[in-house]
């Protein structure tokens, strides 16, 4: 998964991506980038790995003029983990300098990059997104917006896209519009971001959510609708809203605060934990479900779990010698809340059941009485190949064991999730989404093999 944001017609546009690359932090945070293009159209472009404020330091940014920007923030779902495979790409395209930011993956690339070599194209890295760039290059058609839709209309699979050609951004979304992608106004400029919250922190008013299928220009302040790419059935991810988007954005028109909310009183109207003296949530992501919970059930809300919010997702334990659970390192139990009482644990999803395992012990060894866990959806049984960076098969803990066997191996006293429907009823809308992580419905083919997922191309070590 990868954030992306493009900006157009707004002096300091580096400035402005950067601050909007810092709210997307949480959709990756492998490696990030920003291209910039000045009044004379040139670009310049700088990226690197780690976090949003490790890769720009100030002189960078004042490295980067102009006002036309695109960025990107990086968390690998295909090819390595290498600043080859970093984005934004720019390359040198008839048209001026092209840039493309593309958050999602495309489940045909590794088909349609054995064709681009065996034609001649030469890769640089091995993310999917490379392909998109070799496609638009190699277009016959006569405009660089042909050869764009014709690049798009050949690869298939999730793409949020962000492209700068010259001092044009084009944004596009695919036609079963998996990923978000909406455009703001901030005075005479356009700012498009995968995220709401992008748009605030960058003072930006909504203008509008690309629909699946959208592809516009976005010129002098202008935006202009292109013809739409060929119609499919829509499939939304339906994760965005339970784990992977922040509560206070809005995408797919949905406030995802309001629907995490709702996923936790359907917990609470459909699966109770008879008996809990409290309720508390695995901060921060099932907040607002633990919230939902307790509005419901009339279970007193507390917090029962403290995060640490400095641990980052590439930390690497240095004392690992001492056998300290990695879970520890990143959450404590207020013992105070939990000591003697039957608690209700409310989690968005269950993945390995690694952390959760490891949280019970905790909740436990802080002096439970009783430990119920509730998961605002089902569990994930299968991967996700439209950019969720989710486990093989093999590690997911539901894709082969019973519910009992997870409840025993998790140590609690009863588990319960909310089912598909459930889920899908909390979003208000019934046959707009891509649920196959948790339902094996997966909307498009699947080329590759279960376990060729991630990093299924030989890594590049070359830097940029
Ligand atoms: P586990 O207990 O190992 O199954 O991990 C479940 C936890 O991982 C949940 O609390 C989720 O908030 C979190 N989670 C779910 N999906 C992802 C993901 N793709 N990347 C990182 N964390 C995730």
């Amino acid at each position: 998964m990868c954030g992306v944001i493009g900006v157009s017609g707004i002096p300091d546009a580096a400035r402005i991506a950067y601050l909007g690359l810092y709210a997307l932090q949480h959709r990756g945070q492998e490696s990030a980038g920003i291209v910039s293009v000045d009044a004379g159209g040139t670009a310049r472009l700088h990226r690197a790995m780690g976090l949003v404020s490790d890769a720009f330091a100030e002189a960078t940014l004042r490295d980067l003029p102009g006002d036309i920007a695109v960025g990107h923030t990086r968390y690998s779902t295909s090819g390595s983990t290498v600043l080859a495979n970093a984005q934004p790409y720019l390359v040198n395209y008839h048209a001026g300098p092209l840039s493309v930011a593309h958050n999602g993956n495309l489940t045909n690339a590794d088909e349609l990059r054995d064709r681009l070599v065996r034609d001649g194209a030469l890769f640089a890295s091995s993310s999917d997104t490379e392909v998109l760039v070799h496609l638009i290059a190699r277009s016959s058609a006569p405009t660089v917006e042909g050869q764009i839709r014709d690049a798009l209309e050949q690869v298939d699979g999730a793409y949020s896209l962000v492209i700068g050609v010259g001092r044009t951004i084009y944004a596009t979304v695919d036609s079963r519009g998996f990923r978000p992608l909406l455009v703001g106004r901030v005075g005479g400029g356009l700012v498009v971001a995968s995220e709401t919250c992008a748009l605030d922190l960058v003072g930006a008013s909504a203008v509008r959510e690309l629909m699946p299928g959208d592809f516009v220009r976005i010129d002098d302040g202008e935006i202009v609708d292109l013809p739409r790419l060929t119609p499919r059935r829509v499939s939304r991810c339906i994760f965005e809203l339970v784990y992977f988007s922040r509560p206070d954005s809005t995408i797919f028109g949905e406030p995802v605060n309001h629907v995490r909310r709702e996923l936790g009183r359907q917990l609470a109207r459909f699966h109770p934990a008879l008996g809990a003296d409290v309720v508390f949530s695995v901060p921060d992501s099932s907040n607002a479900m633990a919230l939902g919970y307790s509005e419901v059930s009339g279970v007193k809300l507390e917090h029962g779990l403290i995060r640490n919010h400095y641990v980052g997702r590439t930390f690497t334990n240095p004392i690992q010698a001492l056998r300290v659970q990695k879970v520890k390192i990143k959450f404590n139990p207020v013992r105070d809340v939990i000591e003697g009482r039957s608690v209700a644990v409310i989690d968005d999803s269950l993945v390995r059941g690694t952390t959760s395992k490891g949280l019970v012990e905790m909740i436990r060894d802080a002096g439970a009485r009783e430990v119920h866990l509730r998961l605002a959806s089902p569990p994930i049984t299968g991967p996700c190949h439209y950019g969720i960076d989710t486990p093989t098969r093999a590690e997911l803990i539901a894709a082969n064991h019973s519910r009992e066997e997870i409840r025993a191996y998790l140590g609690v006293d009863t588990l319960e999730y909310l089912t598909l429907d459930e889920m899908i009823d909390a979003t208000g809308r019934r046959n707009e989404w891509c649920h196959a992580c948790f339902s094996g419905d997966y909307p498009t083919p699947i080329q590759l093999t279960l376990g060729q997922m991630r990093h299924s191309s030989p890594p590049v070590t070359a830097t940029a």
